[in-house]
């Protein structure tokens, strides 16, 4: 890479020269995964340089990027070295070392969203006091520091019992169900134990999972993506429908929840907001990501803006573009890893095989180098004229089976 990119962070923050294109910041991510990949796609649209900060030589953002710099988001040093060639930093995931963050920021680092958000988020045990803190509704919780703590909350919240990690948690694994005071001590065992920091929260007893995407400017304006609805499977998101299947009153509901929690954040940039909707129509807070997530992925072919676009205007200081469906439905399906290495590969190809055969069917392949049970190797999005047009697609896809060909 021969470019310089502290030169471009140096003429954006002198007024005199005209901004070349959309915006000459050089965008810093922590993280290459495939969210840092579909923001360098949206930035190559755009002219924007995107760089990322990653330990995997062939992470899935590094052949897109402007720069990939090999090194750990985790670690002070390498964070540092990063923030000092970007203009502006911003995250694709949320376990980075915020301590260099927050102290980047006092030396004038612009960090988009705030260090104090991703300190609130990378802690779910904080991230819930937060909320509760704002009003904000959710589930039941409490810290458990021991086996005679976990049982007294068990009495209180009764079971199932979800335990979940404070730390470091993602696609479920940082979560355990003890569905009696018995489990309990296996549950945390799973955990890694009461050291690693564990909390309890009371069994949100959901009839459907909502999200909502909600982005906030650097001028502080807000706009919210439609509700859609996320289906887990062992935990992990494998199922996206836009716009959810819900009353009208409930995505008026999930959306006020949605924005009045981001509005209690600091930062710009697109935030991840997951809900549950209960039996009487209640929405609670499960949890917020603080950059683009797996509940937005459809917007790259179904909204006017993707979440991508939409995070990069955003952290730039671009004014924010138009959330709303440009289709009447999308479904996202994750492309999952089903089996380890070679059979894992040929398993995902004919599900891909079979989608490119579907009209308004798009697959996204992140070009992860090792294929692993359960990992999210890409996704297929299909848009179309209605849910159940979609659904019928879909089943195509998954079983390889036509609704005609029985
Ligand atoms: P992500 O990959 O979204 O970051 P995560 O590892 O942080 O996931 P959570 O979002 O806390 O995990 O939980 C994963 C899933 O577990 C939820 O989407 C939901 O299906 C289920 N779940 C979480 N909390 C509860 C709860 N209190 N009651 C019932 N089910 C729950
Ligand atoms: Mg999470
Ligand atoms: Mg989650």
């Amino acid at each position: 890479c021969q470019a310089t990119p502290q030169d471009d962070a140096l003429s954006l923050r002198s007024d005199e020269s005209p901004v070349h294109g959309l915006s000459e910041v050089v965008v810093g991510v922590l993280g290459g995964g495939q969210l840092g990949r579909m923001m360098c796609q949206a930035a190559s649209q755009m002219a924007i340089k995107v760089m990322v900060l990653d330990p995997q030589e062939n992470c899935p953002a590094s052949s897109l990027s402007y720069h990939h710099m090999v090194g750990s988001f985790d670690e002070s040093t390498t964070v540092e070295e990063f923030a000092r060639r970007c203009g502006v930093l911003t995250v694709e995931i949320e376990h980075v070392d915020v301590d260099t963050l927050e102290k980047l920021e006092k030396q004038g680092v612009d960090c988009q969203p705030k260090a104090s958000t991703v300190r609130i988020i990378q802690d779910k045990y904080q991230q819930k006091v937060h909320f509760s803190q704002h009003g904000i509704p959710l589930p039941e919780f409490m810290k458990i520091d021991d086996l005679e703590g976990a049982k007294k909350v068990g009495q209180l919240f009764g079971y199932p019992l979800m335990i979940k990690s404070r730390r470091l948690a993602y696609d479920g694994r940082g979560n355990c169900v003890a569905k009696s005071e018995e489990e309990l001590p296996s549950a945390v065992n799973a955990l890694g134990g009461f050291h690693r920091g564990l909390y309890a929260e009371k069994w949100a007893p959901f009839v459907k999972e909502l999200a909502v995407i909600v982005a906030r400017g650097r001028d502080n304006s807000i706009s919210c993506y439609p509700v859609v609805e996320t289906i887990h499977r062992d935990n992990i998101c494998h199922i996206v429908k836009a716009p959810a299947n819900v009353k009208w009153k409930t995505r008026e509901l999930a959306t006020e929840v949605a924005f009045n929690a981001v509005n209690s954040l600091e930062g710009a940039g697109v935030f991840a907001v997951e809900l549950f909707l209960t039996e009487d129509g209640q929405i609670l807070l499960n949890e917020v990501a603080p950059r683009p997530h797996n509940s937005g992925h459809h917007t790259i072919e179904s909204c006017y803006t993707s979440q991508f676009e939409q995070h990069l205007r955003a952290v730039v200081g671009l004014p924010l573009g138009d959330p709303s469906l440009k289709t009447p439905a999308a479904i996202m399906y994750n492309i999952l890893g089903e089996e380890e290495g070679d059979l894992g590969f040929q398993l995902a190809h004919q599900l891909i095989k079979r989608a490119l055969t579907i009209p308004g069917a798009t697959v996204h392949w992140y070009d992860k180098p090792e294929m692993r049970k359960q990992r999210k190797m890409g996704h297929i999005t299909i848009v179309g004229p209605s849910l159940s047009n979609i659904e019928s697609n879909l089943a195509v896809v998954v079983e390889g089976k036509r609704s005609d060909d029985n």
